[in-house]
């Protein structure tokens, strides 16, 4: 089903419009990405591992809608999880071959510094404290943090109107919106959970007033919630996603670009969208400037 498309900047100022409710985080009309045969790569580098391997880990959200969403199959669906088949496939992994781990946002660095994944893709922003135990690929989106507040509230404006109006806040652990609106309200209105979804039933339910993180993961928060969630002001930070590896795995990190960038050459990258997020959000976006890989 082709939904109604909505520029990410705009839903603020259609606040009142409901909707079109869409059943998950992809449409699952993605055409599979494709999977290069005859692979060969430099002995002794991740690559090379996991082509030999044929299967590789990758993090990812579960509760994500548009993004990272547990299908009815229990495989997740969504942009970020056709970034990473679009990887995999680089390496000549089919889908089915990947091995996919819920990585909340608190767990991320942790996962990969274990060696539990291969890489996280997981609305994932590139920044540098966690370069300090990571590195990363891309970005392959720039997405910016905003607020969701329930359809009928008028008092939440945005950030600047959180302090005076007393709103009661909710984010994730270990999520860069989680810090970044320590600028606009005091602690005590801050409560975190391990997931965006239960910030969203909290939202529902009363117990908060806002929930605040990504555009683009409240926007498929706002898709799923017949009208009762709407989405406040322009975006207030800049989130570049990038694509979680080990630190220093500067190989790897060259191949996972060289493969975005062939992605966008070859029309897989905006079908990776216009499948998942495209559904909802307009424009399809064009692959970010990738930065160096160190
Ligand atoms: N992009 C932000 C981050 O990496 C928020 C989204 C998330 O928590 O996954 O922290």
């Amino acid at each position: 089903m082709r939904l109604r498309r909505l520029s990410l900047t705009a839903v603020a100022a259609v606040a009142g419009l409901t909707l079109a409710a869409c059943g998950g985080g992809g449409s699952g009309d993605a055409a599979a990405p494709p999977v290069a045969e005859d692979t060969t790569f430099e002995a002794g580098t991740t690559m090379a591992r996991l082509a030999e391997a044929g299967s590789i880990n990758i993090g990812t959200k579960f509760d994500q809608p548009l993004f990272g969403l547990q299908g009815l199959s229990g495989e997740p669906e969504g942009f970020d999880v056709e970034i990473a088949k679009i990887i995999a496939g680089g390496l000549g992994i089919e889908p089915e071959n990947i091995n996919w781990t819920e990585t909340p946002s608190a767990t991320r660095e942790e996962v990969i510094q274990q060696g539990r994944v291969d890489m996280v893709v997981a609305t994932y922003t590139i920044n540098d404290a966690r370069k300090e135990r990571i590195s990363f690929a891309g970005p392959y989106y720039e997405a910016g943090q905003t607020l969701m507040v329930r359809s009928d509230n008028t008092t939440v404006t945005g950030p600047e109107s959180l302090r005076e109006s007393g709103a009661r806040v909710c984010s994730v652990s270990g999520s860069t919106p989680s810090q970044n609106i320590l600028e606009y309200i005091d602690p005590a209105q801050l409560t975190l959970f391990d997931t965006y979804s239960l910030c969203a039933d909290a939202l529902r339910t009363n117990q908060v007033d806002v929930v605040t993180t990504d555009n683009v993961i409240l926007l498929g928060f706002v898709n799923d919630s017949d009208g009762a969630f709407k989405l406040v002001g322009e975006p207030f930070t800049g989130e570049p996603y990038g694509i979680g590896i080990t630190k220093g795995d500067v190989a790897f990190c060259e191949f996972i670009n060289t493969t975005l960038r062939e992605a966008a050459e070859s029309g897989a990258y905006a079908e990776a969208w216009e499948s998942t997020a495209g559904q909802v959000a307009e424009e399809t976006p064009k692959l970010p400037e990738l930065d160096p890989c160190s």
